[in-house]
């Protein structure tokens, strides 16, 4: 699985193949829920027609049946009202067949995304957005862990990255990636600095990561030279260049010939969020059906 690079260059963090193997466990346990009577649930909400969002719900819904998780994709018309879709998620967190509930983002403008995303049941919330979920991560409790975020801890526990101890440089302070994925490093004793457009000289906060985690949406921002020799990259950044090709937020072969281990775009942490979220599905359908026991509702590492 993992692809070992020439002498001088960073192993490919393979996240294609790693994403395959989380995926097929998934499966695995979704027959055994099967056995006990459970089918997992996945209900995607995409409302309107944007062709990217067309594509990611396409790929999530393949993934999810191919794991024997049963999809239903919700498709409200481009206008539907605020009240109308926060009533359309409500149902489906009482519906008993469905254990996930995917709101896919963005939401079109004249909707208040925050307000659909609360209306989720937080125990379906499957991207792990809903403010208990975010509540519960910032706390160390049990909760749902957005899916990116644990895909990137993920690839590095299958690599036998170790994070304890180690300064993890994150560039971006989203909701979605950069706030949680520093959350969950810090959860497993990272010392951990984050970045953002604000940030003064960042080519020498950077260079100070063990551990680079890119989440902002520039292809190319993160230098080659900036990367410590022997660190490990995690490019999450997701760019299309004008000549229609997939780029991060990395000068990949530049960082590559100092980093010790690096995520290639495409094909790194990408098809890990597809996984997690399958991951994530799974075990709220566990936790559905053993209404005791609430633990079972985390994903991610580290709590
Ligand atoms: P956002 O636009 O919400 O956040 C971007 C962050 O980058 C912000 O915190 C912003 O800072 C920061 N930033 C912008 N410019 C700079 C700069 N010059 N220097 C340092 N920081 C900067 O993006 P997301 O977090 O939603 O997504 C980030 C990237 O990850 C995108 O390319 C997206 O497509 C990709 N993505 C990939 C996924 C995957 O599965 N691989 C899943 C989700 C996202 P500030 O807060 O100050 O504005």
């Amino acid at each position: 699985m993992e692809l070992t690079g020439m002498e001088g260059e960073g192993r490919i963090l393979d996240g294609k193949a790693t994403a395959a193997l989380v995926r097929s466990e998934v499966a695995g346990e979704v027959e055994r829920l099967v056995e006990r009577g459970v089918r997992p649930g996945l209900a995607v909400v995409l409302v309107g027609d944007d062709p990217a969002s067309e594509v990611y719900v396409r790929n999530k819904d393949r993934a999810a049946t191919e794991a024997g998780i049963a999809v239903r994709t919700l498709r409200p018309e481009a206008t539907v009202s605020q009240a109308d879709l926060e009533a359309l998620v409500s149902a489906l967190g009482v519906d008993e067949s469905v254990h996930g509930i995917l709101v896919q983002l963005p939401l079109p403008a004249h909707l208040d995304a925050a307000g659909v995303v609360e209306a989720i049941d937080p125990g379906k919330d499957v991207d792990g957005l809903h403010p208990l979920n975010v509540a519960a991560l910032a706390m160390d409790r049990p909760g749902l862990v957005p899916c990116t975020p644990a895909g990137c801890i993920e690839l590095c526990d299958r690599h036998g990255i170790a994070l304890e101890g180690r300064h993890a440089v994150v560039v971006g302070r989203s909701q979605l990636v950069g706030k949680p994925v520093a959350q969950l490093l810090l959860a497993r004793h990272a010392t951990v600095t984050i970045c953002h457009s604000r940030t003064h000289d960042l080519g020498a906060v950077v260079s100070a990561g063990d551990v680079v985690v890119a989440a902002v949406g520039r292809a190319g921002l993160i230098r080659g030279e900036w990367i410590k020799p022997g660190a490990t990259v995690l490019d999450v950044g997701i760019n299309r260049g004008s000549d229609g090709k997939l780029r991060g937020d990395v000068e990949l072969e530049a960082a590559r010939a100092r980093a010790g281990a690096i995520t290639p775009v495409p094909g790194g942490v990408g098809p890990m969020t597809v996984a997690m979220l399958l991951k994530n599905t799974c075990r709220a359908a566990a936790a559905a059906s053993e209404p005791v026991s609430s633990s079972g509702r985390t994903a991610g590492a580290g709590t």
